[in-house]
């Protein structure tokens, strides 16, 4: 039998811009009910592993403009300006009200929050927590949303689909993991805050979980992808498991050195000026390979790697500091970072990219909201500087709610007889696939396929023939999915079928970067290519939209919201 919930609204997901994106429309509309569905308990999402900050202004040194600016040419001109402008205006009042809801942030000496450098930022505007900012931040969120009974959680229920009736999104179809039951969730509105896909790649910093459901539930339903070709490579991973050592390292004084113990960043020229290790991670993880290439890496039991240096800082600021940051090294590469430098190599890390959404968060499909790493807003554009996601979470987490909560209060209710039959159907698609029997293929054959070909044509450099490869085999790849074959057909935590449904969404968001990584003929942040080395403002300043079109991807294209800041040579 199919259970029928229902609220005002629908939030799928229950990381940094789930969680503040129900709080804030329970704050709007005390009355509302909110339906906060997460395929894990909400302190598990990956906001929690976040380290290293959240940017806003905060010193005498520093403004609005200078944040805006510096995220302006982050993007490589490609953020939104009107975004952007909102996004640093917004950004300190979040912090602060995350300080009042329990986050301890870290003070200076005098007691004011403390701030550290981070790439590309032209001050100290990254406030953060020691190195545990995510969860600081997840925690305070999360206890804050305990305050209000309106948001009611559904925690280890999987949603699979979204319900539109009458041209309009009516609600989520979920599967409940912990029994193997489905449930419709019926609301007026839908929030999509399911975070990124950095599971598409196999060298990745990201959890299991960030396997694109939502951008994949928005894009069956004709919603566009936008940007999807940028996919930020972090400088510093670790190898063999990709743990992220945070970008706070540099930003308290780490250098990053070659196999002759040069700092390479200021011995050759790669772009980055004088900013160093502080440049931009699209630039760093980018003279990273072309180290590499020149010799000039450090052999490893783990492959080629660079060294991040910290010996210098000291012990006690590294405890006091960094302290996550030694402990990482230490159980995974054996390496104790007070003393040795660590080995890192760059890693898949942040999608720019993601659900098209307008600055309320709002999707062309009516009702339909997206905010957090799964939207694009387009803030972050060719190139996201760290330390500004978390807080693009809680900026446009919250507006997504405001939105949401005063657009569901206008609508009237959906016809429930054809949104119970969609979520009929849908249980019945789930129930085939369930131990679906006859089929040739197996869910880790084509997801390490997929590994290959992505990280083969959508890596830190890109050429058109090894691209047009992963086009062609991300769409086999997904044609191939049709003929699965699962072993299990239990009901209670049965983790091949949620393996199959996540395998099935990322093989279309993995189509969808590799199609339009395609057809961007230049380079601009992370989207830099061996064969069209240079941007091309004349050309290519727009944004690109895949929708799935009768069964395949289609692109289009949408303008850049241009204001104040020219587009210019990005040049540190
Ligand atoms: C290791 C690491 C460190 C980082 N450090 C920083 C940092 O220092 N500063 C910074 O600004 N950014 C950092 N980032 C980036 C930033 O943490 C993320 O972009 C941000 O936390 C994403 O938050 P979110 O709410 O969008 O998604 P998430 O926190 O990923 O939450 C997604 C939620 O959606 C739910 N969900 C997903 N799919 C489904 C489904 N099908 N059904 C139901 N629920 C679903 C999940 O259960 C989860 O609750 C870091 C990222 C990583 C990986």
């Amino acid at each position: 039998m199919l259970e029928i919930v229902e609220h005002d609204i629908v939030i799928v997901g229950g990381g940094g811009a789930g969680l503040r994106a129900a709080i804030a429309a329970v704050e709007a509309d005390p009355a509302a009910s909110v339906a906060m569905i997460s395929k894990v308990y909400p302190m598990r999402s990956h906001t929690v592993s976040a380290e290293g900050g959240a940017a806003a202004v905060a010193r005498e040194d520093d403004n609005f403009e200078m944040h805006g600016y510096d995220t302006v040419k982050g993007s490589d001109f490609l953020g939104d300006q009107d975004v952007i402008q909102y996004f640093v205006e917004q950004a300190p009042r979040e912090l602060t009200r995350l300080e009042h809801w329990g986050c301890p942030w870290s003070r200076n000496e005098d007691g004011s929050v403390a701030t550290r450098a981070f790439g590309g930022m032209s001050t100290k505007r990254t406030w953060y927590a020691a190195d545990k900012v995510g969860f600081h931040m997840l925690h305070a969120l999360f206890q804050h949303s305990l305050r209000f009974d309106r948001i009611v959680r559904y925690d280890e229920q999987f949603v699979t689909k979204l319900v539109v009736v009458d041209g309009a999104v009516r609600g989520v179809v979920a599967l409940d993991v912990r029994e193997g039951n489905m449930r419709l969730f019926l609301g007026r509105a839908v929030i999509l805050t399911t975070g990124g896909a950095g599971k598409i790649f196999p060298f990745t910093t990201n959890g299991n979980i960030k396997t694109g459901d939502g951008m994949a539930l928005a894009y069956r339903e004709g919603v566009a992808l936008k940007d999807m070709e940028f996919v930020q490579y972090h400088p510093t991973g670790l190898p063999g498991t990709g743990i992220l050592i945070t970008e706070g390292t540099r930003g308290e004084g780490a250098y990053l050195k070659n196999g002759r113990g040069e700092r390479f960043l200021i011995e050759y020229d790669h772009g980055v000026g004088h900013k160093a290790e502080l440049g931009p991670r699209d630039m760093i993880s980018r003279a990273i390979i072309r180290e590499m290439e020149a010799g000039r890496g450090v052999e490893s039991e783990w492959g080629l790697v660079v060294h991040l240096d910290l010996t210098h800082i000291g012990e006690e600021r590294i405890m006091s500091k960094l302290p996550m940051v030694r402990e990482l090294c230490q159980i995974y590469v054996h390496v104790d970072p007070v003393h040795e430098p660590i080995p890192v190599r760059p890693v898949v890390h942040y999608m720019m990219g993601g659900v098209d959404v307008d600055i309320d968060g709002a999707t062309s499909l009516p009702g339909l909201y997206a905010a957090g790493e799964t939207a694009c807003a387009s803030l972050n554009g060719a190139n996201r500087l760290g330390s500004n996601s978390l807080t693009e979470c809680l900026v446009f987490g919250a507006r997504a709610g405001q939105h949401a909560i005063a657009f569901a209060k206008g609508s009237s209710g959906a016809n429930q007889s054809a949104c119970q039959d969609i979520a009929e159907q849908e249980s019945a698609r789930i129930e085939s696939l369930r131990a679906r029997k006859g089929g040739s293929e197996r869910i880790a054959g084509l997801r390490a396929e997929m590994h290959h070909s992505m990280e083969t044509g959508c890596g830190v450099y890109r050429e058109q023939d090894s691209m047009d490869d992963t086009v062609r085999k991300t769409t086999e790849l997904r044609e191939r999915y049709a003929a699965l074959k699962l072993e299990d057909d239990s009901r209670v935590f049965n983790t091949e079928l949620i393996a199959a449904l996540e395998l099935g969404n990322m093989l279309l968001v993995a189509e969808a970067v590799a199609v339009s990584a395609s057809h961007r003929h230049e380079s601009r942040g992370a989207h830099a290519r061996r064969d069209q080395p240079t941007r091309d403002d004349q050309n290519f300043l727009y944004h690109t939209l895949c929708h799935w079109d009768s069964g395949g991807p289609r692109l289009d294209r949408k303008d850049v919201t241009l204001g104040k800041w020219e587009p210019e040579e990005r040049k540190y």
